[in-house]
Protein backbone atom coordinates (compact mmCIF):
# COMPACT_ATOMS: atom_id res chain seq x y z
CA UNK A 1 0.00 0.00 0.00
CA UNK A 2 1.74 3.04 -0.93
CA UNK A 3 0.30 6.50 0.53
CA UNK A 4 1.24 9.44 -1.90
CA UNK A 5 1.05 12.99 -0.42
CA UNK A 6 1.89 15.88 -2.29
CA UNK A 7 2.34 19.64 -0.35
CA UNK A 8 0.94 21.18 -2.64
CA UNK A 9 -2.72 21.73 -1.67
CA UNK A 10 -3.11 24.22 1.01
CA UNK A 11 -0.28 26.40 -0.67
CA UNK A 12 -2.23 26.86 -4.55
CA UNK A 13 -5.55 27.12 -2.52
CA UNK A 14 -4.34 29.65 -0.35
CA UNK A 15 -2.57 31.64 -3.58
CA UNK A 16 -5.46 30.79 -6.60
CA UNK A 17 -8.12 29.32 -4.65
CA UNK A 18 -9.93 26.20 -4.51
CA UNK A 19 -10.48 25.23 -8.50
CA UNK A 20 -6.74 25.78 -8.98
CA UNK A 21 -6.08 23.45 -6.20
CA UNK A 22 -8.27 20.94 -7.97
CA UNK A 23 -6.95 21.05 -11.52
CA UNK A 24 -3.84 20.60 -9.59
CA UNK A 25 -4.81 17.31 -8.29
CA UNK A 26 -6.38 15.80 -11.27
CA UNK A 27 -2.68 16.76 -13.23
CA UNK A 28 -1.17 14.48 -10.15
CA UNK A 29 -3.71 12.03 -10.36
CA UNK A 30 -3.31 11.70 -14.46
CA UNK A 31 0.08 11.73 -13.75
CA UNK A 32 0.17 8.88 -11.14
CA UNK A 33 -1.94 6.63 -13.12
CA UNK A 34 0.57 6.94 -16.02
CA UNK A 35 3.20 6.11 -14.01
CA UNK A 36 1.82 3.05 -12.07
CA UNK A 37 -0.05 2.17 -15.58
CA UNK A 38 -3.62 1.00 -15.81
CA UNK A 39 -4.26 -1.93 -13.37
CA UNK A 40 -3.30 -0.87 -10.21
CA UNK A 41 -5.89 0.09 -7.36
CA UNK A 42 -5.65 3.80 -6.77
CA UNK A 43 -7.94 6.39 -4.74
CA UNK A 44 -7.48 9.97 -3.98
CA UNK A 45 -8.27 10.08 -0.15
CA UNK A 46 -8.28 13.63 0.67
CA UNK A 47 -6.81 16.75 -0.50
CA UNK A 48 -3.68 15.73 -2.27
CA UNK A 49 -3.52 12.24 -0.92
CA UNK A 50 -3.41 9.79 -2.87
CA UNK A 51 -3.31 5.56 -1.99
CA UNK A 52 -2.40 2.92 -4.14
CA UNK A 53 -2.35 -0.62 -4.05
CA UNK A 54 0.39 -3.04 -5.54
CA UNK A 55 -0.50 -6.62 -5.28
CA UNK A 56 2.05 -9.31 -5.65
CA UNK A 57 4.72 -6.78 -5.11
CA UNK A 58 8.15 -7.58 -2.69
CA UNK A 59 9.28 -5.09 -0.29
CA UNK A 60 11.81 -3.92 -2.33
CA UNK A 61 9.83 -3.76 -5.68
CA UNK A 62 7.58 -1.42 -3.81
CA UNK A 63 10.41 0.84 -2.68
CA UNK A 64 11.65 1.41 -6.11
CA UNK A 65 8.11 2.14 -7.43
CA UNK A 66 7.61 4.71 -4.65
CA UNK A 67 11.16 6.47 -5.46
CA UNK A 68 10.40 6.41 -9.10
CA UNK A 69 6.84 7.83 -8.56
CA UNK A 70 8.27 10.46 -6.40
CA UNK A 71 10.92 11.68 -8.82
CA UNK A 72 7.98 12.37 -11.23
CA UNK A 73 5.49 13.61 -9.06
CA UNK A 74 8.10 16.26 -8.11
CA UNK A 75 8.66 17.49 -11.83
CA UNK A 76 6.49 20.90 -12.37
CA UNK A 77 3.01 20.61 -13.19
CA UNK A 78 1.59 23.37 -16.06
CA UNK A 79 -1.49 24.26 -15.04
CA UNK A 80 -3.34 26.84 -17.63
CA UNK A 81 -0.51 28.85 -18.13
CA UNK A 82 1.52 28.43 -14.72
CA UNK A 83 4.14 26.30 -13.45
CA UNK A 84 3.82 25.07 -10.21
CA UNK A 85 6.18 23.30 -7.91
CA UNK A 86 5.08 20.31 -6.20
CA UNK A 87 6.97 18.24 -2.96
CA UNK A 88 5.59 14.39 -3.07
CA UNK A 89 5.93 12.39 0.24
CA UNK A 90 5.63 8.41 -0.14
CA UNK A 91 4.84 6.00 2.82
CA UNK A 92 4.18 2.65 2.18
CA UNK A 93 3.15 -0.48 4.28
CA UNK A 94 3.26 -4.26 3.13
CA UNK A 95 1.11 -6.91 4.23
CA UNK A 96 4.28 -9.54 3.31
CA UNK A 97 6.33 -8.12 6.26
CA UNK A 98 3.93 -9.13 9.34
CA UNK A 99 3.56 -12.39 10.80
CA UNK A 100 -0.08 -11.63 11.58
CA UNK A 101 -3.29 -10.45 9.61
CA UNK A 102 -3.69 -6.75 8.66
CA UNK A 103 -6.61 -5.48 7.16
CA UNK A 104 -6.93 -3.10 4.25
CA UNK A 105 -7.84 -0.42 6.91
CA UNK A 106 -4.39 -1.29 9.08
CA UNK A 107 -2.81 -1.18 5.87
CA UNK A 108 -3.88 2.52 5.15
CA UNK A 109 -3.19 3.51 8.65
CA UNK A 110 0.73 2.40 8.56
CA UNK A 111 1.41 3.73 5.11
CA UNK A 112 -0.23 6.49 7.00
CA UNK A 113 1.96 6.63 9.83
CA UNK A 114 5.30 5.94 7.37
CA UNK A 115 4.25 9.19 5.33
CA UNK A 116 4.43 11.38 8.56
CA UNK A 117 7.16 10.04 9.27
CA UNK A 118 8.88 11.39 6.21
CA UNK A 119 9.28 14.59 7.18
CA UNK A 120 12.41 14.44 8.49
CA UNK A 121 13.71 14.58 4.57
CA UNK A 122 13.53 11.26 3.33
CA UNK A 123 10.81 11.32 0.87
CA UNK A 124 10.11 7.62 0.64
CA UNK A 125 9.83 5.53 3.91
CA UNK A 126 8.70 2.25 4.31
CA UNK A 127 6.51 1.43 8.00
CA UNK A 128 8.36 0.00 10.66
CA UNK A 129 6.31 -1.04 13.75
CA UNK A 130 8.91 1.27 16.12
CA UNK A 131 7.26 3.91 13.84
CA UNK A 132 3.98 3.34 14.86
CA UNK A 133 4.50 3.08 18.24
CA UNK A 134 6.37 6.50 18.49
CA UNK A 135 3.83 8.03 16.38
CA UNK A 136 0.99 6.65 19.54
CA UNK A 137 2.83 7.88 21.82
CA UNK A 138 3.15 11.31 20.54
CA UNK A 139 -0.60 11.26 20.25
CA UNK A 140 -1.34 9.98 23.67
CA UNK A 141 0.89 12.75 25.33
CA UNK A 142 -0.62 15.73 23.50
CA UNK A 143 -4.22 13.99 23.89
CA UNK A 144 -3.79 12.73 27.21
CA UNK A 145 -1.49 16.46 28.45
CA UNK A 146 -4.58 18.44 30.17
CA UNK A 147 -5.71 15.82 31.60
CA UNK A 148 -2.35 14.53 33.30
CA UNK A 149 -2.11 18.70 34.56
CA UNK A 150 -5.56 17.77 36.82
CA UNK A 151 -5.06 14.88 37.65
CA UNK A 152 -2.04 16.11 39.23
CA UNK A 153 0.98 14.07 37.16
CA UNK A 154 2.64 16.92 36.04
CA UNK A 155 4.59 18.94 38.52
CA UNK A 156 7.82 21.53 38.70
CA UNK A 157 11.23 20.98 40.01
CA UNK A 158 13.42 23.17 40.91
CA UNK A 159 17.00 23.06 40.84
CA UNK A 160 19.17 25.77 42.73
CA UNK A 161 22.21 28.41 41.03
CA UNK A 162 24.02 30.14 43.29
CA UNK A 163 26.15 33.35 43.00
CA UNK A 164 30.43 33.30 42.62
CA UNK A 165 32.86 33.20 44.46
CA UNK A 166 29.91 34.18 47.25
CA UNK A 167 27.87 31.04 47.08
CA UNK A 168 24.62 32.28 47.86
CA UNK A 169 21.36 31.39 46.43
CA UNK A 170 20.29 33.27 43.97
CA UNK A 171 17.39 31.70 42.45
CA UNK A 172 15.92 28.75 40.93
CA UNK A 173 15.69 27.24 37.37
CA UNK A 174 11.59 25.73 36.92
CA UNK A 175 11.73 22.46 35.26
CA UNK A 176 8.53 20.77 34.27
CA UNK A 177 8.06 17.06 35.19
CA UNK A 178 5.34 14.62 34.27
CA UNK A 179 5.24 11.77 35.36
CA UNK A 180 2.98 9.29 32.78
CA UNK A 181 0.24 6.25 34.45
CA UNK A 182 1.46 4.36 31.39
CA UNK A 183 4.68 5.06 30.18
CA UNK A 184 6.37 6.54 33.84
CA UNK A 185 8.46 9.59 34.02
CA UNK A 186 9.18 11.53 30.91
CA UNK A 187 11.76 13.96 30.32
CA UNK A 188 11.03 17.66 29.16
CA UNK A 189 12.72 16.46 25.86
CA UNK A 190 10.41 14.07 24.94
CA UNK A 191 7.15 15.40 25.83
CA UNK A 192 8.08 19.38 25.15
CA UNK A 193 8.63 19.57 21.58
CA UNK A 194 5.03 17.44 21.11
CA UNK A 195 3.14 19.90 23.47
CA UNK A 196 4.45 22.40 21.63
CA UNK A 197 3.66 21.23 18.16
CA UNK A 198 0.02 20.42 19.11
CA UNK A 199 -0.53 24.05 20.34
CA UNK A 200 -0.29 23.50 23.90
CA UNK A 201 2.56 25.07 25.13
CA UNK A 202 0.67 28.30 26.33
CA UNK A 203 -1.10 25.49 28.89
CA UNK A 204 2.28 24.02 30.10
CA UNK A 205 3.90 27.68 30.42
CA UNK A 206 0.41 28.84 32.63
CA UNK A 207 1.38 26.02 34.71
CA UNK A 208 4.50 26.31 35.58
CA UNK A 209 4.94 30.24 35.86
CA UNK A 210 1.86 29.64 38.39
CA UNK A 211 3.58 27.04 40.38
CA UNK A 212 6.96 28.78 40.52
CA UNK A 213 4.91 32.58 41.54
CA UNK A 214 3.08 30.10 44.21
CA UNK A 215 6.63 28.92 45.61
CA UNK A 216 8.76 32.33 45.13
CA UNK A 217 5.40 34.29 47.07
CA UNK A 218 5.81 31.39 50.14
CA UNK A 219 10.06 32.82 50.27
CA UNK A 220 8.72 36.27 50.62
CA UNK A 221 6.77 35.67 53.29
CA UNK A 222 9.66 34.02 55.33
CA UNK A 223 11.36 36.84 54.40
CA UNK A 224 13.76 35.12 51.16
CA UNK A 225 13.96 37.01 48.08
CA UNK A 226 14.48 34.07 45.97
CA UNK A 227 13.69 34.38 42.13
CA UNK A 228 12.73 31.73 39.82
CA UNK A 229 13.90 31.01 36.01
CA UNK A 230 10.83 29.67 33.50
CA UNK A 231 11.39 28.45 30.01
CA UNK A 232 9.74 29.70 27.38
CA UNK A 233 9.34 28.05 23.66
CA UNK A 234 9.17 30.29 20.73
CA UNK A 235 5.58 30.04 20.39
CA UNK A 236 5.23 31.52 23.74
CA UNK A 237 6.13 34.72 21.98
CA UNK A 238 3.61 34.82 19.09
CA UNK A 239 1.03 34.79 21.43
CA UNK A 240 0.25 38.92 21.99
CA UNK A 241 -1.56 38.46 25.23
CA UNK A 242 1.60 36.81 26.92
CA UNK A 243 2.74 39.91 28.70
CA UNK A 244 -0.10 41.16 29.60
CA UNK A 245 -0.72 37.27 31.21
CA UNK A 246 2.53 37.37 33.16
CA UNK A 247 1.75 40.88 34.54
CA UNK A 248 -2.00 39.46 35.90
CA UNK A 249 0.37 36.42 37.59
CA UNK A 250 2.98 38.52 39.07
CA UNK A 251 -0.10 41.02 40.17
CA UNK A 252 -1.83 37.44 41.32
CA UNK A 253 1.01 36.55 43.37
CA UNK A 254 2.25 39.89 44.15
CA UNK A 255 5.95 38.73 43.02
CA UNK A 256 8.28 41.88 41.92
CA UNK A 257 9.06 41.07 38.72
CA UNK A 258 13.10 41.09 39.36
CA UNK A 259 12.52 37.88 40.78
CA UNK A 260 10.87 36.53 37.37
CA UNK A 261 13.31 35.36 35.03
CA UNK A 262 12.47 34.11 31.99
CA UNK A 263 15.20 31.46 29.43
CA UNK A 264 14.80 31.32 25.88
CA UNK A 265 17.16 29.99 24.00
CA UNK A 266 19.01 31.88 20.79
CA UNK A 267 17.30 30.13 17.90
CA UNK A 268 14.20 30.27 19.43
CA UNK A 269 13.85 34.18 18.93
CA UNK A 270 16.30 34.08 15.80
CA UNK A 271 13.73 32.27 13.71
CA UNK A 272 10.72 34.93 13.96
CA UNK A 273 12.55 38.20 15.49
CA UNK A 274 9.94 40.40 13.62
CA UNK A 275 7.63 38.64 16.22
CA UNK A 276 9.47 37.96 19.01
CA UNK A 277 11.16 41.03 19.60
CA UNK A 278 8.09 43.42 20.47
CA UNK A 279 6.80 40.70 23.24
CA UNK A 280 10.40 40.27 24.31
CA UNK A 281 10.90 43.85 24.79
CA UNK A 282 7.54 44.22 26.32
CA UNK A 283 8.35 41.91 28.82
CA UNK A 284 11.45 43.64 29.47
CA UNK A 285 9.57 46.74 30.41
CA UNK A 286 7.69 45.25 33.21
CA UNK A 287 11.26 44.66 35.15
CA UNK A 288 11.08 41.07 34.24
CA UNK A 289 14.75 39.24 34.05
CA UNK A 290 15.44 37.78 30.55
CA UNK A 291 18.19 35.14 29.76
CA UNK A 292 19.87 33.88 26.86
CA UNK A 293 19.63 29.78 27.28
CA UNK A 294 21.99 27.77 25.77
CA UNK A 295 24.41 30.22 24.50
CA UNK A 296 26.76 28.77 22.30
CA UNK A 297 24.72 26.30 20.35
CA UNK A 298 23.02 28.38 17.97
CA UNK A 299 23.65 30.97 15.90
CA UNK A 300 25.34 33.38 18.94
CA UNK A 301 25.71 36.31 16.54
CA UNK A 302 27.14 38.63 18.97
CA UNK A 303 25.72 41.49 16.90
CA UNK A 304 22.29 39.90 17.72
CA UNK A 305 22.98 39.43 21.32
CA UNK A 306 23.29 43.56 21.19
CA UNK A 307 19.91 44.18 20.11
CA UNK A 308 18.31 41.70 22.12
CA UNK A 309 16.38 43.26 25.20
CA UNK A 310 18.21 40.75 27.83
CA UNK A 311 19.95 41.12 31.09
CA UNK A 312 21.74 37.47 31.47
CA UNK A 313 23.96 34.57 29.57
CA UNK A 314 23.54 31.33 29.94
CA UNK A 315 26.31 29.19 28.99
CA UNK A 316 25.14 26.07 27.68
CA UNK A 317 26.72 22.69 29.58
CA UNK A 318 27.75 21.04 26.94
CA UNK A 319 31.21 23.64 26.86
CA UNK A 320 30.94 23.58 30.89
CA UNK A 321 31.06 19.63 30.93
CA UNK A 322 33.57 19.87 28.48
CA UNK A 323 35.93 22.29 29.89
CA UNK A 324 38.20 20.09 32.04
CA UNK A 325 39.38 18.04 28.81
CA UNK A 326 39.05 20.56 25.99
CA UNK A 327 40.90 23.28 25.78
CA UNK A 328 38.67 24.85 22.75
CA UNK A 329 35.18 24.01 25.17
CA UNK A 330 37.23 26.14 28.24
CA UNK A 331 38.39 28.60 25.82
CA UNK A 332 34.65 29.01 24.53
CA UNK A 333 33.63 29.66 27.84
CA UNK A 334 36.12 31.79 28.65
CA UNK A 335 35.15 34.34 25.94
CA UNK A 336 31.45 34.27 26.49
CA UNK A 337 31.95 34.99 30.11
CA UNK A 338 33.95 38.18 28.56
CA UNK A 339 31.93 38.73 26.08
CA UNK A 340 28.60 38.68 28.34
CA UNK A 341 30.58 40.73 30.78
CA UNK A 342 31.23 43.20 28.26
CA UNK A 343 28.04 43.57 26.97
CA UNK A 344 26.80 44.16 30.58
CA UNK A 345 25.21 40.88 31.20
CA UNK A 346 25.32 38.27 34.22
CA UNK A 347 26.95 35.40 32.89
CA UNK A 348 25.55 31.77 34.35
CA UNK A 349 27.13 28.30 33.87
CA UNK A 350 25.20 25.26 33.54
CA UNK A 351 25.52 21.83 33.88
CA UNK A 352 28.49 22.33 37.16
CA UNK A 353 28.96 19.01 38.07
CA UNK A 354 32.59 19.43 39.47
CA UNK A 355 34.56 20.88 42.01
CA UNK A 356 37.22 22.41 39.25
CA UNK A 357 34.63 23.42 36.97
CA UNK A 358 33.30 25.67 39.92
CA UNK A 359 36.86 26.84 40.50
CA UNK A 360 37.81 27.47 36.94
CA UNK A 361 34.53 29.46 36.31
CA UNK A 362 34.84 31.45 39.44
CA UNK A 363 38.35 32.19 38.90
CA UNK A 364 37.39 34.19 35.24
CA UNK A 365 34.54 36.01 36.84
CA UNK A 366 31.64 34.00 36.08
CA UNK A 367 28.45 35.16 37.89
CA UNK A 368 26.35 32.21 39.00
CA UNK A 369 26.61 28.49 38.51
CA UNK A 370 24.07 25.96 38.30
CA UNK A 371 24.38 22.21 37.96
CA UNK A 372 24.52 18.63 39.98
CA UNK A 373 27.59 19.70 41.93
CA UNK A 374 25.12 22.19 43.91
CA UNK A 375 21.78 20.20 43.39
CA UNK A 376 19.88 18.05 40.74
CA UNK A 377 16.83 19.37 40.38
CA UNK A 378 14.61 18.64 43.07
CA UNK A 379 10.54 18.42 43.97
CA UNK A 380 9.31 21.53 46.32
CA UNK A 381 9.38 19.27 49.40
CA UNK A 382 12.73 18.04 48.94
CA UNK A 383 14.25 21.49 47.84
CA UNK A 384 12.99 23.13 50.89
CA UNK A 385 14.62 20.03 52.98
CA UNK A 386 17.83 20.93 50.62
CA UNK A 387 17.90 24.57 51.73
CA UNK A 388 17.49 23.91 55.41
CA UNK A 389 20.04 20.87 55.39
CA UNK A 390 22.80 22.82 53.05
CA UNK A 391 22.85 26.22 53.40
CA UNK A 392 23.07 28.54 56.55
CA UNK A 393 20.90 31.95 56.53
CA UNK A 394 22.43 34.90 57.89
CA UNK A 395 20.54 38.69 57.50
CA UNK A 396 21.35 40.77 54.45
CA UNK A 397 22.40 43.88 53.61
CA UNK A 398 18.18 45.10 53.73
CA UNK A 399 15.75 43.52 56.05
CA UNK A 400 16.14 40.02 53.91
CA UNK A 401 17.88 36.41 54.93
CA UNK A 402 20.52 35.00 52.97
CA UNK A 403 21.38 31.93 51.97
CA UNK A 404 25.08 30.62 51.72
CA UNK A 405 26.04 27.23 50.38
CA UNK A 406 27.66 25.34 53.12
CA UNK A 407 30.93 23.91 52.41
P1 LIG B 1 17.53 23.56 29.84
O1 LIG B 1 16.70 24.77 29.97
O2 LIG B 1 18.88 23.71 29.23
O3 LIG B 1 17.62 22.94 31.30
C1 LIG B 1 18.78 22.42 31.86
C2 LIG B 1 18.80 20.91 31.74
O4 LIG B 1 20.07 20.45 32.20
C3 LIG B 1 17.76 20.24 32.64
O5 LIG B 1 17.31 19.08 31.97
C4 LIG B 1 18.59 19.87 33.87
O6 LIG B 1 18.06 18.79 34.60
C5 LIG B 1 19.93 19.51 33.24
N1 LIG B 1 21.05 19.72 34.16
C6 LIG B 1 21.13 20.57 35.20
N2 LIG B 1 22.34 20.50 35.80
C7 LIG B 1 23.05 19.58 35.13
C8 LIG B 1 24.38 19.05 35.29
O7 LIG B 1 25.15 19.43 36.17
N3 LIG B 1 24.78 18.10 34.40
C9 LIG B 1 23.97 17.67 33.39
N4 LIG B 1 24.44 16.73 32.57
N5 LIG B 1 22.70 18.14 33.21
C10 LIG B 1 22.25 19.09 34.08
P2 LIG B 1 15.79 18.70 31.89
O8 LIG B 1 15.12 19.00 33.20
O9 LIG B 1 15.72 17.33 31.34
O10 LIG B 1 15.20 19.74 30.84
C11 LIG B 1 15.55 19.64 29.49
C12 LIG B 1 15.05 20.82 28.71
O11 LIG B 1 13.63 20.84 28.61
C13 LIG B 1 15.41 22.15 29.33
O12 LIG B 1 16.75 22.43 29.00
C14 LIG B 1 14.40 23.07 28.69
O13 LIG B 1 14.84 23.49 27.44
C15 LIG B 1 13.19 22.17 28.51
N6 LIG B 1 12.21 22.47 29.57
C16 LIG B 1 12.16 22.07 30.86
N7 LIG B 1 11.09 22.57 31.50
C17 LIG B 1 10.43 23.35 30.59
C18 LIG B 1 9.24 24.16 30.65
O14 LIG B 1 8.58 24.32 31.68
N8 LIG B 1 8.88 24.81 29.49
C19 LIG B 1 9.61 24.69 28.33
N9 LIG B 1 9.20 25.37 27.24
N10 LIG B 1 10.73 23.94 28.25
C20 LIG B 1 11.13 23.27 29.37
CA1 LIG C 1 16.81 26.68 30.79
CA1 LIG D 1 20.25 25.36 29.02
Amino acid sequence: MLRIDLDVFSTVSDALGYSWADRMVIAAGTRIRGALGPDVPLARLEGASFAALLVDCSIEDAHRAAERLRVQLSEPYPVDRLSVEANAMIGYASSADDAGEVDVDGLLQRADVAVRATRGGEEVRGYVPSMGQIFLRRFQMVTQFRQSLEDGHVSVHYQPKVTLPNRQVQGVEALVRWVHPEFGRLGPDEFVPAIEAAGLIGVLTSFVLEQSLKRVRKWLDEGLRISAAVNLSVRNLSDDDFPAKVQRELERFDVPPELLTFELTESGVMSDPQKALPILRELHSLGIVLAVDDFGTGYSSLAYLRQLPVDQVKIDKSFVLGMGTDLGDLAVVRSIVELGHSLGLTVVAEGVEEDVARDQLEAMGCDVAQGYLISRPLPEDRLEAWLQARTARSPGRHSETVLTLLT
